[in-house]
């Protein structure tokens, strides 16, 4: 049977190589709806292609622009519209493909309306983990990982009784074999520059500070339900064990492939199959040659080391830390300071936040709003160059 599948986010990076895999799926698949933000062309092109019956996007003037072109098209646009897609339970599964804060209430009205997701989304656990995971196991909502190392993890823990720890791997960035002098004083090209990945602007310069695994550590805290004292992190720069869980027994289980998010994504929408979708190379050891592996250096990169912390903290921490980081790195990324700033800033935005324990969606937003208002008056108060 074909299932139907919504894509948050189609026109990002996660988005148009989740289209590819589909594209080469064939009619296993249908779209039920795509959203995009405002990149109305690209949009355009995805409709004429694979014929969703409803697109959003952000903002008004675009659903005109969309509606223009697509007479027939449903069109609807902004956190509304966003909402109705996750409320059409015709969907077998959506993929929250989107970046930042908006795909949280979003992908909790999926699993309200007990629709599986595919998560792309760092914010839905980093901010919200407790209750999205609470959400879902009540309504029987299945939370299948895109990103590369939980779908590792994912693939690999088929015994969690037997379990003794999650490993989690790091390529360590465009910064890995640099000083920690030249990695403060890096240009936003040198930043964006990763070894092994292609992938958006904010996530790309997480990666390159380690913020971005220190996020993944908390959100693979929330997908497995695992203590923060049983997960470890592991710089491997090859990028090709993606990660692995280490049993009780001593048996450790990693996943292995070529850094490519079509496997990731495709193993997520088609679970529990696998199938042939994008061709890729036999996987060849002796070509790999070798791997290798090395601690991270958390004095190097103390984003990492903090945002373990947050996690271990828990309350209102980690909704701080995503908020203080995300202006930090928008800040960067518009020259305004340094990369090295990125985590003073994160790091005092941490040390005077008055955390808030359980908090609900609606405090989690306003805490979100305060501290991005808060972090904006820091920068241009006592870093803007
Ligand atoms: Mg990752």
């Amino acid at each position: 049977m074909r299932k139907r599948i919504t894509i948050l986010g189609s026109t990002g990076s996660i988005g148009t190589q989740a289209l590819q895999v589909l594209e080469k799926l064939g009619d296993k698949f249908e779209v039920a709806a795509l959203s995009a933000g405002n990149n109305v062309d690209l949009l355009s092109e995805q409709i004429k292609k694979f014929n969703p019956q409803k697109v959003c996007v952000q903002s008004e003037k675009s659903a005109e622009v969309i509606q223009g072109r697509f007479k027939n098209l449903q069109v609807c646009f902004g956190d509304n519209g966003l909402q109705e897609l996750c409320s059409d339970t015709s969907n077998d599964i959506i993929l929250v493909a989107v970046s930042g804060k908006i795909g949280l209430k979003p992908t909790l009205t999926a699993i309200k309306n007990h629709i599986d997701i595919a998560l792309a989304n760092k914010e839905t656990l980093v901010m919200a983990g407790d209750i999205v995971m609470k959400e879902a196991e009540k309504n029987g909502v299945k939370i299948l990982p895109v990103d590369s190392e939980h779908s590792a993890i994912h693939q690999c823990l088929t015994n969690k009784n037997g379990l003794k720890r999650l490993i989690i791997t790091a390529s360590g960035g465009p910064f890995l074999n640099k000083s920690s002098e030249e990695m403060q004083k890096a240009t936003v090209e040198q930043a964006l520059a990763h070894p092994r990945w292609d992938m958006g602007k904010k996530i790309t310069i997480d990666s390159a500070t380690l913020m971005n695994k220190g996020l993944e550590v908390i959100e693979a805290h929330h997908l497995f339900n695992v203590d923060y004292d049983d997960i470890k992190t592991v710089v491997h720069p090859q990028s090709v064990v993606h990660s692995a869980v280490e049993y009780k027994d001593g048996s450790v289980i990693a996943q292995l492939g070529l850094p490519s998010m079509h496997i990731p994504i495709q193993y997520a929408i088609c679970y529990p199959e696998r199938i042939e979708g994008i061709k890729t190379n036999s996987f060849d050891f002796a070509e790999i040659a070798k791997l290798t592996f090395e601690e991270p250096d958390f004095e190097k990169f103390p984003l990492l080391k903090l945002a373990i912390e947050c996690g271990r903290k828990g309350g209102s921490y980690t909704v701080c830390l995503n908020a203080a980081d995300e202006e930090a790195v928008l800040a960067f990324l518009d020259g305004k300071i340094s990369l090295g700033q990125i985590a003073e800033i994160v790091e005092e935005m941490i040390k005077n936040h008055k955390s808030v324990s359980n908090p609900d969606i609606d405090k989690i937003f306003e805490i979100d709003n305060i501290v991005r208002t808060e972090t904006k008056k820091l920068i241009k108060e006592k870093y803007s160059k």
